[in-house]
């Protein structure tokens, strides 16, 4: 197969909304910083819906999308490479995943390069290593390179994977792999990350950024704010709930209808951003109009973190539904 050149890719596709898409919650990994429950990531309830039902749902909307998936893990959908065929008819695609299941060689066999906008492999090697899987992560990734696929690979900078992360970047660095450090957005032992990383830790995450183009520098100090400004989300960017729920952004819960039943309105016009900080600052930073602010956490918000998951747990436990990503 012919490999096209990025900018190429880029410049082939026309569609009118980009949604970030909760496709599944079913992971076969166990990261300390996940979102999704530990319960719901093992159910197979929340492994994805039916081929013929997600792809009515897009085509049925009579927009041309760009369908970012994200779950759980992508690639454990149910019939996950006849999905990407069919969508991939209308649409185009991009990919966050795990690369550890044995489908994606049969993705890269299958799928035209020309309409996926990239594959965003994540690392996470605390669970990599427990599996013994950094060798299949490497060979996967660089069939999709191979096969023309824009692929790009990352690594959650959480405390305690920081310490020891070092041998291992420079090991897939050697092997043509480069992975770009994630800041940490979230809390561990009741401190705030990002902006509780020690200097020593914001170091060594900067020598690891020194090879990357990604925005996650501009994190490294506090969360995003874009308050009061206009924003193109609800218009050109939308995120989907694994239950169809569109909405505006992660920050905005307004909801714009349900995917699944046909019945979306999306924002004819940008609007005033309500939320205090992005928590989706990769698309605030590309659909806000203006300057963002850097805001730190305080230890009040670090305990209204624990309040949520608590809460969250509960209401898991009682069957009743939490919030997305919660
Ligand atoms: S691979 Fe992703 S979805 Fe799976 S446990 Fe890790 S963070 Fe969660
Ligand atoms: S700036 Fe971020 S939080 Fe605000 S509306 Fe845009 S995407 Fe949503």
């Amino acid at each position: 197969m012919t490999r096209l050149s990025t900018a190429a890719l880029q410049t082939a596709m026309k569609y009118d909304v980009l949604a970030n898409w909760e496709i599944n919650k079913l992971c076969n990994l166990n990261c300390e910083y996940c979102f999704v429950s530990r319960k719901r990531r093992r159910s197979p309830a929340y492994a994805g819906h039916r081929v013929e039902t997600i792809v009515d749902a897009f085509n049925g909307s009579g927009l041309v999308w760009l369908i970012h998936m994200s779950g759980g893990e992508p690639f454990l959908q149910p019939y996950f490479v006849e999905l990407c065929k069919e969508l991939t008819k209308k649409h185009y695609i991009s990919i966050n995943t795990n690369l550890s299941t044995p489908n994606v060689n049969d993705f890269a066999d299958t799928i035209d390069p020309r309409k996926v906008a990239f594959i965003h492999c994540s690392l996470h090697i605390d669970e990599r290593q427990r599996i013994n899987g950094l060798e299949a992560f490497t060979e996967k990734y660089h069939l999709l390179e191979d096969r023309g696929f824009k692929t790009c690979a990352s690594q959650v900078m959480y405390p305690p994977t920081l310490k020891n992360f070092e041998p291992t970047f420079n090991r897939l660095r050697e092997n043509g792999i480069a992975v770009s450090p994630k800041t940490f957005r979230g809390h561990y032992h009741l401190k705030n990350y990002p902006s509780d990383y020690t200097q020593k830790e914001r170091n060594l995450i900067q020598q690891f950024q020194r090879h990357d183009h990604s925005h996650d520098s501009i994190f490294l100090f506090g969360n995003l704010s874009f308050t009061g400004l206009m924003c193109d989300a609800g218009k050109d960017f939308v995120v989907i709930s694994y239950h169809g729920i569109v909405r505006r952004c992660f920050g905005d819960p307004t909801s714009l209808g349900n995917i699944f039943q046909g019945k979306i309105k999306l924002l004819r016009r940008p609007e005033l951003c309500p939320a205090n900080i992005c928590t989706c600052p990769y698309f605030g930073l590309r659909f806000a109009h203006g300057n963002y602010k850097v805001v730190k956490e305080t230890r009040l918000n670090a305990a209204r973190y624990c309040i949520s998951k608590l809460t969250q747990t509960a209401l898991e436990h009682l069957g009743l539904p939490r919030s997305p990503n919660g």
